[in-house]
């Protein structure tokens, strides 16, 4: 172990490596509280080739590695699993993996280390004049690997697609240590398997990224945000679908239940944002040339309630983003939650709301149960928090991603499978698809050092 340690230090500087429990602690618990681990220390190197080397000595002694950038997953990939130190893997942050280069303004692409974060990301694109399509409300942590590593969504999925569709090409280190370079100045390459989609989604389980090569989009003002008072599910899955056939260039549609609203109300200490109370709110965000006429009696025209704030200047679209953003802070602020992503075909979303309330009271055992539910509603994307049941007991989000299988959907949409969906993978996935995931595991880490217990299990 002490080996180990100077081996690193050797590699990225005795400043660079964390044993201390104190130092640790943060890097072993989770963003909810809910999945705290073991590690033997923590190493932040600086570069690819530090990176290779940190793989490359962990590998010799068969020490298993847990890549972690912000610490903002919620299904426990970026913490280690519980378990006897001399077990326990080493994390390896992508802290300093931070160098972004000038954007490539005829390209439209730009070229990031791992441990930029999103926030960051954004502020540099919109120097150009462009955007990165991906945005989440963890964006002052969440980083470049983290998003690619779990394909991250977002609220402006609806227009841009997962962060699949922003990358490139990207860099990324083996479980052997070989660095697999695949940052190149053009995205038209047929040559071969597509190695950095394989790697985007893969959870840390088959390689460490260590720098991408991202998508832009061309900046887009957003016109007009509206908040909607619904009374619930069904209501504001039509609205999304009427205001998509008016307003082509919708790049929000975000809902949250009126529980969910309480808890921010509580918690951010926010004015009700509208004279009515209603079981739901939606809220959009449109986009469109600066000159684009998305005025109240267009909102109107597509169908929006009596009761709906719009606001066309941009403190008053951050008020409205507010109620949104804020919620899973909000709702950690009530408790340790359990937060089940899942996806549910849009024409189901009714359907899955009307059976959830049963179902989650069913496996709470008795113990009182309090479900909010928000979620990116034009995408199908739904994210089930409930309160009261003991976080160490899984049953609830089982039963809640079985729901959401039983209705077509998926048991992770955007935050991916991590320590928490292993089991039920199959559930969303057959077992050709995964033996073929077990496959490629197989032959790209064949001693399971990366990320072990993640994703395939
Ligand atoms: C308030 C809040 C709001 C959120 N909103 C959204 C949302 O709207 N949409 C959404 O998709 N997610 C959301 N998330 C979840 C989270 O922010 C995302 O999963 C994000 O992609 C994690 O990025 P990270 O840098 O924090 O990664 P981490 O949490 O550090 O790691 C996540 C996974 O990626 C792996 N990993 C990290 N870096 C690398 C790397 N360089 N190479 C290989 N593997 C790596 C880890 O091992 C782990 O398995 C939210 C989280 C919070 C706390």
């Amino acid at each position: 172990m002490r080996n180990l340690i100077a081996d690193l230090a050797a590699i990225s500087g005795q400043s660079h490596v964390l044993a201390e429990p104190d130092d640790l602690a943060g890097y072993t618990t989770d963003w909810m509280r809910r999945y705290v681990g073991v590690a033997r220390c923590v190493v932040r190197p600086g570069s690819t080739e530090e990176v290779a080397e940190v793989v490359k000595i962990c590998a010799r002694v068969g020490v298993p590695m847990v890549p972690q950038g912000g610490n903002t997953g919620l299904v426990g990939g970026s913490v280690p699993a519980s378990g006897p130190p001399g077990e326990a893997p080493v994390i390896v942050s992508t802290a300093r993996l931070t160098t972004l280069e000038s954007v490539d303004q005829v390209a439209a692409e730009v070229t990031a280390g791992a441990g930029v974060t999103i926030a960051r990301l954004h502020d540099h694109a919109a120097t150009a004049g462009l955007r990165y399509g991906v945005d989440l409300a963890s964006r002052g942590s969440a980083t470049v690997g983290g998003t690619i590593a779990t394909n991250a969504g977002g609220i402006h999925t609806i227009r841009y697609g997962p962060t699949r569709a922003q990358v490139v090409g990207l860099t990324a280190v083996l479980a052997d240590g070989q660095v697999l370079d695949g940052v190149r100045g053009t995205a038209s390459v047929s040559a071969g398997y597509d190695l950095a989609q394989l790697l985007t989604g893969s959870e840390g389980t088959l390689g460490i990224v260590t720098t991408a090569r991202l998508r832009l989009r061309p900046a887009e003002p957003a016109v007009a945000v509206a908040l909607a008072g619904v009374d619930g599910m069904q209501q504001a899955a039509q609205l999304c679908s009427q205001i998509r056939g008016e307003v082509p260039d919708l790049l929000a549609a975000e809902y949250f239940d009126a529980a969910g609203l309480g808890l921010v109300l509580t918690a951010a200490d926010l004015p009700h944002p509208l004279p009515g109370t209603h079981a739901g709110y939606l809220l959009v965000e449109m986009t469109g040339p600066a000159d684009a006429d998305y005025d109240l009696e267009r909102l109107a025209r597509a169908g929006l309630p009596a009761d709906t704030a719009v606001a066309v200047d941009r403190p008053g679209q951050s008020a409205l983003w507010a109620y949104r953003e804020r919620l899973a802070e909000s709702i950690a602020s009530a408790g340790v939650p359990h937060k089940v992503d899942v996806s549910v075909p849009v024409g189901e979303l009714a359907a899955f709301r009307a059976e959830l309330d049963g179902v989650i009271a069913a496996a709470s055992g008795g113990a009182d149960a309090s479900v909010v539910v928000f979620g990116h509603i034009a995408v199908g994307n739904l994210h089930v928090n409930v309160l009261g049941p003991d976080p160490a007991d899984t049953a609830v989000d089982a039963a809640v991603a079985r729901l959401a299988a039983s209705h077509g959907g998926s048991v992770a949409a955007e935050h991916g499978v991590g320590r928490a969906k292993t089991g039920w993978l199959h559930w969303s996935r057959s077992q050709a698809e995964i033996s073929a995931m077990r496959a490629i595991k197989t032959a790209l880490d064949p001693d399971g050092l990366l990320n072990p217990g993640v994703l395939v299990g």
